[in-house]
């Protein structure tokens, strides 16, 4: 069975009069129930991530940090991230539902997706573009202590470069990741040429597209990341599938459609059924114009349901 977090504990991680709002989380809950698949999928439950988890990624000064500016109600970083009330119970259930996400899809060989995680901006002591602590980067360190799992692609689609991960697992061999994003925008990081550093040189793929890139120029790059992946021994896969890629987000210049979702997502599941034992954990990611989001998440699952089990 295919698996969604579909908790509404998760529409507390909400930025007020702000993009990252919950009416994203809502959005995707209702074209599911509009396309009738809901009633196909297994249901995930939140809860927050215990400190002990967060700390498997995050400094403890970081996490006092975003304690604190809550009650004084500042900004976690330079003006993107506010510390609204809430935001500490709230970060700590995207956290929690991504590591509920991985249990389930390691207890039944499946997939699983959770709409409001992927919050890739977050470093280990920093915030940054609306991302408070880095359920990827959690939940990374969390297959690896729980589960003694190396080997991980994380593989993002995001339109901004997933720089919180990138840069955290630079040096780090057994993390794999290809991220596609445009180039020039927030966090302006990712170029093609860092490939990871030390013994972890040749295992990081930046795929960088240009202002207003279509579906032709983003499928034409996975032939390289084909060939990447070819040669990569995969135990687990971590996808980011971020809607913000798609035409007419407010927020960045692609041009792309919801196909493309689809097609990562089928190679994925290639991917995964070959290495993985079917082992997937899809998070939302980006997308700031609700109509993409019902377009592009439910076309995610759709493929998820077609490949079965
Ligand atoms: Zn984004």
């Amino acid at each position: 069975m295919v698996y969604v977090a579909l908790d509404d504990r998760l529409s507390l991680y909400s930025f007020p009069n702000h993009p990252f709002n919950n009416s994203r989380y809502f959005s995707f809950k209702q074209a599911l129930e509009g396309r009738k698949i809901l009633s196909l999928l297994g249901k995930i439950n939140s809860r927050q991530a215990e400190i002990e988890e967060l700390l498997l990624f995050h400094t403890p000064e970081y996490i006092d940090f975003v304690k604190r500016e809550e009650a004084e109600g500042g900004y976690l970083d330079f003006g993107d991230t506010p510390a609204f009330k809430g935001v500490f119970k709230g970060s700590r259930i995207v956290v929690g539902t991504t590591l509920n996400s991985i249990d389930k899809a390691i207890e039944e060989n499946t997939r699983v997706f959770n709409p409001v995680g992927g919050l890739h901006h977050a470093y280990r002591d920093k915030a940054g573009g609306f991302c408070v602590f880095n359920d990827i980067g959690v939940g990374i360190n969390y297959l690896r202590k729980k589960y003694k799992i190396k080997n991980i692609l994380y593989f993002d689609i995001d339109a901004h470069h997933g720089d919180g991960v990138f840069y955290s697992f630079l040096e780090d061999p057994n993390l794999y990741i290809v991220d596609f994003h445009q180039r020039g925008i927030f966090p302006g990081t990712g170029e093609k040429r860092e490939r990871g550093e030390g013994r972890a040189l040749g295992t990081k793929l930046n795929i960088e597209l240009k202002s207003g890139a279509e579906d032709r120029d983003f499928f034409r790059e996975l032939k390289e990341v084909r060939e990447f992946l070819d040669t990569k021994k995969i135990d687990f896969i971590l996808m980011q599938a971020g809607c913000d890629c798609l035409a007419q987000d407010p927020l960045t210049f692609l041009n792309l459609t919801e196909e493309v979702h689809r097609e990562v997502t089928k190679l994925l599941l290639e991917i995964a059924e070959k290495f993985t034992k079917g082992r997937m954990v899809i998070l939302g990611g980006g997308g700031y114009l609700l109509e993409n989001i019902k377009k592009a998440w439910p076309a995610v699952i759709e493929e998820l349901l077609l490949r079965g089990a």
